[in-house]
């Protein structure tokens, strides 16, 4: 039951509307997963809450053993979740019919956007400044910077909160994922 929301799943309409079910179990998100890179089939997984299904996002249990892998199937996972939340609250609220091909489109995209940030030089003036196009405080290297990232949301007294906290080398030194909190 998402905010109290006892209907049926607005992707598929055939099962309620849980976060397990919309992010692992829905049909729609399902065939994202085996038609990706991953070919991901999900129907024996023992994941039962959304720590868990956190926790398997960082350690699948399968392929990506090399870090890089790991760091791309994390991303993966994690831009998949931005695009089924999407697309899930787009049927809620305007009835939009949620499309597995066109979203897996959506979500290559945005990993290959992501991946391409990453990789890209950084662009330095002839003076040795840094271009204003990227944030100068992201880039400097300090082996005391450490990046929080945090959301939150909130209704009908119920709050959920996510919270990932990278060190200098993005080694993840928290993750926190505390739903639901009541008042
Ligand atoms: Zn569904």
């Amino acid at each position: 039951m998402i905010f109290g929301s006892n209907n049926q799943c607005y992707l598929c309409h055939s099962a309620s509307d849980s976060l397990l079910h919309i992010f692992l179990q829905c049909s729609i998100t399902k065939a994202i997963w085996f038609s990706s890179q991953w070919n991901v089939r999900n129907e024996n997984l023992s994941v039962s809450n959304g720590s868990e299904l956190v926790s398997w996002f960082f350690n699948p249990g399968f392929g990506p053993n090399a870090s890089n892998q790991r760091e791309e199937f994390i991303l993966f996972t994690a831009v998949l979740s931005d695009k089924i939340w999407k697309a899930r609250n787009n049927a809620f609220h305007s009835g939009t019919k949620a499309d597995p091909v066109s979203l897996l489109c959506q979500v290559n995209e945005a990993v290959g956007e992501f991946l391409r940030i990453l990789v890209a030089p950084t662009p330095i003036s002839d003076s040795g400044r840094i271009l204003p196009y990227y944030d100068e405080s992201v880039l400097i290297p300090s082996p005391h910077r450490v990046r929080i990232w945090v959301d939150a949301t909130f209704k009908a007294a119920t709050l959920m909160v996510a919270l990932v906290a990278r060190d200098s080398r993005n080694n993840i030194l928290l993750l926190v994922d505390i739903s639901p909190l009541r008042r």
